[in-house]
């Protein structure tokens, strides 16, 4: 028996194995196992070349728990070891320079067994004591038995073993007995080995025997071996991939569609990536994409691994050449790994290109809830955006689905403004909105339904890439103003006439208590239009929202009240009507002040000409005195004009109504003023 020391070079191993590594205990199985199965694929490897001439005969891997004796045993019928073997691969083990690096790495336990090619010495973070017993397939060699308690020392000796392979066998540490429990090691099983290539037994499968469950001779395979993603695309049907994705997510709802992946050059990669169907809420979606090395499962979290977008799809991605025993940090810089990232996106591209080539009206079909990966990818990764124009669609109010280019084509000729800008119409809901789509669909105008939660975004995306192209909301301006195309139709009203109206209508409307402004402004849009219209501009309602998502800079535009365009229509009968009852109402009171205003104005402009040149300061003291009073006098009278007005308008309950008319064709008559507009429509009716 030969007795020696583990040749760690600087430090004992096991504190830190203990220690360090206890957060992720249990991936010592995955560990354990993936050693089984290289050593079994070896095996068939030599068998295949020919170098192995005997039975390779039931490959299966065992894991077997025996609870009464405390162990878990993880055998293999793979190459196996010889004593010489056993001497280099286990007991030397490089560990030089250790501490920095767990300081650094203290809570990865991937990145320290990574680093220290430790996987097997992971069994002591949850076994006091581990045996290895091993007869190597090389012929003439000797069974050995290896044994370790957790500390330096260890021992090794000549033993029986009836037949080829390894057995591992852990003893079960106190604090870890809950890896004793049949229902735990099924679990690990199905996280980390559920797709690895030798099939794997634990235990035996069972059946109902005098009421109870007994063993069966059969073994209880607990993988697939053969995974969809590691078959030929040609050789897979549509339903294999749907079961394929009820064997990943055996909750999850029907996929859109599946994209398999497979290069071997400049990387090895394969994979097949889900578009799940969600609507609205990406969060929930998240850490979906299962990472596999060699079939064995590395991660379910694969940020910086996968473009940011990819993380909401679903699926595989298995690649020999993501370093399975690695940190995150590290796995995040690593050129290969970067290469990859930038692969799958071009990948994902290329195939969205060929099922909207190919299949377009199922594409199309999809659209509604494929929108937001491809939008997300669009906003959120250049290179996807690049290509994303050949199947990115915009949806239409009639629910007709068009590219960019399809329907720069189609609106160029009726929905270009009078300076070039191709002005593309939309709407975020279509029933709030009811009245301004119907007026631009008498335009022969097409409306763009933009419901969801990334349209805007992508539309200013859209707008920069694109220089002469804006999106507007069909509600942002009156009909005649959204696509300006020649200069309209000018109102003829007179300044004073605008001025009573201005006043008379800002008096009435419902602002500041809710840090809202109207801008009154006057429009001819025809005597069938309506009489009044409230507008908000495309830019400030953009400003706003964009503000109450993001915050910080943008919140400048939050806090400023919002703003809406009171436009009157100078031809409604309506309109000219509330003119002519003002003018007889109010020109007795007004019409002085306004004849006293204008000769103050004619005094203070003769001042002003009779001094050409001259700064104010320059005046003569008696004509400064003049300018003051004058303007002094204006204002006063200016703010009875005023008072005049708002009397007038409080009095005139048409004005109130027109105004509620149009807050209420916009959704924005609530509360007490929405109970007031009833009772005074009634009192117009009576
Ligand atoms: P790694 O697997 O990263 O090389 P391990 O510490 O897990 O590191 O294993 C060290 C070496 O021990 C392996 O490379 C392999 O040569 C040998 N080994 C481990 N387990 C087995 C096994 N079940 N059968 C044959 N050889 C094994």
């Amino acid at each position: 028996m030969k007795q020696g020391n583990i040749g760690v070079t600087s430090e004992n191993i096991f504190p830190v194995i203990k220690k360090f590594l206890y957060s992720d205990q249990e991936i010592f199985l995955r560990e354990l196992v993936s050693n089984a199965v290289d050593a079994t694929q070896k095996l068939k490897t030599l068998s295949s070349v020919g170098e192995f001439k005997g039975e390779l005969g039931n490959l299966n891997v065992q894991v077997k728990l025996d609870k009464e004796a405390g162990t878990l045993t993880i055998s293999d019928r793979g190459i196996g070891m010889t004593a010489e073997e056993i001497d280099k691969y286990i007991n030397q083990i490089a560990f030089s320079g250790a501490e920095e690096f767990l300081d650094k790495y203290k809570n990865d336990a991937n990145a320290i067994i990574g680093h220290f090619g430790l996987g097997f010495y992971s069994s002591f973070m949850v076994a006091k004591k581990v045996e290895i017993i091993s007869q190597s397939y090389k012929e003439g060699t000797k069974a050995v038995k290896w044994s370790c308690e957790g500390n330096p020392d260890y021992t090794m000796e000549e033993t029986e073993k009836a037949d080829r392979g390894t057995d591992i066998i852990l003893y079960i540490d106190d604090e870890s007995k809950d890896f004793l429990e049949e229902s735990r090691i099924n679990t690990l099983l199905n996280k980390y080995c559920k797709f690895l290539p030798i099939a794997v037994a634990f235990g035996k499968k069972k059946e109902w025997k005098d009421g109870k469950q007994v063993d069966t001779a059969e073994d209880n395979i607990i993988n697939n071996t053969e995974p969809a993603w590691v078959k030929k695309p040609a050789d897979l049907k549509d339903e294999d991939y749907s079961k394929f994705y009820r064997e990943l997510y055996p909750f999850g709802e029907e996929p859109l569609f599946h994209i398999h992946l497979n290069v071997d050059y400049p990387f090895n990669l394969t994979g097949i990536l889900y578009f799940p169907k969600v609507k609205n809420n990406i969060e929930l979606q998240r850490n979906k994409i299962q990472l596999f090395c060699n079939q064995v499962f590395v991660t379910d979290s694969v940020e910086g691994i996968v473009p940011e977008f990819l993380t909401l799809l679903h699926g595989v991605i298995d690649s020999p050449d993501i370093p399975l025993n690695v940190s995150r940090s590290y796995l995040q810089s690593d050129a290969n790994v970067k290469k990859i990232s930038t692969y799958i996106t071009k990948k994902v591209a290329d195939q969205l290109t060929e099922i909207f080539n190919k299949e377009r009206s199922e594409y199309e079909s999809k659209w509604d809830s494929l929108k937001i990966f491809i939008q997300y990818g669009m906003l959120t990764d250049e290179k996807f955006n690049e290509k994303a124009g050949k199947f990115n669609l915009l949806k239409d109010i009639d629910g007709k689905y068009h590219t960019l280019d399809e329907y720069k084509s189609l609106i160029e000729g009726n929905q270009t403004d009078k300076d070039g800008n191709l002005i593309v119409l939309y709407t975020n809901d279509a029933e709030q909105q009811y009245s301004y789509i119907e007026a631009a669909k008498n335009k022969g105008y097409n409306v763009l339904l933009m419901d969801g939660q990334l349209d805007i975004h992508l539309a200013s995306k859209l707008e920069q890439a694109n220089e002469k192209m804006r999106f507007v909301r069909v509600d942002s301006d009156v009909i005649d103003r959204l696509i300006v195309k020649a200069n309209a139709a000018a109102h003829t009203l007179t300044n004073e006439q605008q001025t009573a109206l201005q006043q008379i209508f800002r008096a009435e409307a419902p602002a500041e208590e809710r840090k809202t402004e109207y801008i009154v402004s006057f429009e001819a849009m025809g005597a069938e239009s309506l009489p009044v219209i409230i507008t908000q501009s495309e830019y400030m309602r953009r400003m706003k929202e964009m503000a109450a998502m993001q915050g910080g800079m943008m919140s400048f535009y939050g806090e400023m009240p919002d703003t809406y365009n009171l436009v009157l229509n100078t031809d409604h009968a309506l309109i000219q009507s509330v003119l002519q009852k003002e003018e007889a109402a109010c020109d007795a009171e007004i019409k002085p002040m306004a004849d006293e205003i204008e000769v103050l104005n004619k005094k203070i402009a003769d001042i002003r000409t009779a001094n050409g040149d001259k700064k104010e300061d320059e005046y003569a003291e008696t004509e400064k005195e003049v300018l003051r009073t004058s303007n002094d006098r204006i204002s006063e009278l200016n703010k009875q004009k005023e008072a005049v007005y708002a009397k007038f308008g409080k009095n005139e309950s048409l004005v109130r109504q027109l105004i509620d008319l149009a807050l209420l064709s916009n959704n924005m008559l609530k509360g007490q003023a929405l109970s007031d507009f009833v009772k005074r429509s009634v009192n117009f009716i009576k």
